[in-house]
């Protein structure tokens, strides 16, 4: 196995962070490539359970080098919070384990308060932000109105830099939504409390890449959300506001030139959605309640309830296909050994007609799903290491969905620790 991606088929919480926690022993280099301090990867080892936010979910390993690339929303408050809380735990982070993009662009404090601000302003048809800034981040990043982490290395520019765009900011927050304006003692207060204690970690990861992939390095990219929360693919306008596709990996990484040889695409053996925005496969009711209590589906960030459904077999197939995928985890196989009968979303009635193919979004709204039932197993399965040892009705599961979505399905987790897992 070369270089990988360890991708999310679905809506995001697929368990991409136990994936990478488990197969980081094979790499080198594992790096985030987008989104900030809203995921929350679960990953339960020897050290404790940790809900990683920006930290590669490597960082574990010892030998393995983490990089923040150049594509996340760099957060340093919430990087430096997280930073303590792993060390406290004995992992020991150091600017040799642990490198930040000098191209990162800084989420400023501004950004989680203009998320509040708006979100607010859009009353019942907000998008449910986590809050942590990230729209109003990467419209900043795009429209070049934020600081690159390298800049934290260069204060008198920085200074100066952060004080025009102060400026142009405190238009926004003042005039448009009537809030207090940020200070610049405040962005001294952020600079001096957080920003200064990431810097030592902060350095050109573009030369390190480059000379780790001539060494023929194996690195491991690390994307946050999934497919149908993917900025240009995903369920717009409930997308983030990155791309969470193995597509941007070596843009976002540091490593424009790198081939990925292998996308390991994460599906849940059930559905689950965090906020807004159409879910054609939702579940209500005691029916919804006694999922969401088997797999404890509440938010890793937030502990909201996430919305719950069956596998939708239509929402993955477009994914599987938009991310590329080679190989297959499905995770959580273990949540669903309650059912008597296991349903399964296995297309969408759109305007009267059935269909295998993923609407587009203001379709999706209307969509209807067309449901199947398969056997159950009725059994605890949570402590099968081998395929040949799980019970049939739940390997035709598995085969069924490997047949409908037409990728290979590698891996099979029954539990939410290292060694839960079943490699086919
Ligand atoms: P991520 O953001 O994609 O890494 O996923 P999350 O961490 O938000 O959600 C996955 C949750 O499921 C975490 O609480 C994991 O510990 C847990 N988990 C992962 N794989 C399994 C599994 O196979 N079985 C069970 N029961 N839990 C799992």
């Amino acid at each position: 196995m070369a270089n990988a991606a360890i991708v999310g088929i679905n809506w995001g919480d697929e368990g991409k962070g136990r994936m990478v926690d488990l197969l980081t022993q094979d790499y080198d280099i594992v790096i985030r490539y987008q989104g900030g301090g809203n995921a929350g990867h679960t990953v339960i080892n020897e050290h404790g359970k940790f809900a990683l936010h920006l930290l590669p979910s490597g960082i574990f390993r010892s030998g393995v080098v983490n990089i923040l690339g150049n594509g996340v929303a760099l957060d340093p408050e919430n990087l430096w919070l997280e930073m303590q809380e792993v060390i406290a735990k004995g992992v020991p982070l150091t600017p040799e384990n642990l490198k930040i993009s000098d191209r990162a662009s800084l989420l400023l404090p501004w950004h989680r308060a203009l998320d509040g601000l708006e979100e607010a302003r859009l009353a019942d048809k907000k998008f449910g932000s986590t809050k942590q800034g990230i729209a109003p981040f990467y419209s900043d990043k795009y429209s070049k109105k934020t600081v690159l982490a390298g800049e934290l290395l260069h204060p008198e520019h920085l200074k100066e830099h952060l004080k025009d765009l102060l400026d142009w900011k405190n238009l926004t927050l003042t005039k448009v939504y009537g809030a207090d304006p940020v200070t610049m003692e405040d962005l001294e207060s952020w600079l001096d409390t957080y920003c200064e204690k990431i810097k030592p970690y902060i350095c050109d990861t573009g030369v390190f890449l480059r000379k780790a992939q001539a060494e023929g390095k194996k690195i491991l990219f690390e994307a946050q959300l999934g497919a149908l929360r993917d900025l240009d693919y995903g369920i717009h306008p409930y997308t983030t506001s990155s791309n969470a596709i193995a597509a941007y990996a070596p843009v976002g990484s540091g490593l424009p030139s790198a081939k990925i040889d292998e996308v390991i695409g994460v599906v849940k053996a059930y559905s689950t959605c965090v906020g807004e925005g159409p879910f054609v496969c939702e579940m209500f009711g005691s029916e919804a309640d006694a999922l969401r209590e088997a797999g404890f589906e509440y938010g890793a960030k937030t502990g909201r309830p996430r919305r719950v459904g069956p596998i939708d077999i239509v929402a993955t197939r477009y994914g599987v296909q938009v991310q590329a995928a080679t190989n297959i985890a499905l995770t959580k196989l273990d949540v669903l050994s309650y059912l008597e009968k296991i349903p399964i979303c296995a297309r969408y009635l759109v305007d009267g007609k059935e269909t295998d193919e993923f609407p587009f979004p203001a379709v999706l709204a209307s969509a209807q799903p067309v449901m199947e039932y398969m056997d159950g197993w009725k059994c605890d399965i949570s402590g099968v290491r081998r395929w040949e040892d799980l019970p049939e009705a739940a390997r035709k599961y598995v085969e069924y969905i490997e047949g409908q979505i037409g990728c290979h399905i590698g891996y099979v987790s029954v539990g939410p620790e290292r060694d839960s897992i079943i490699i086919r």
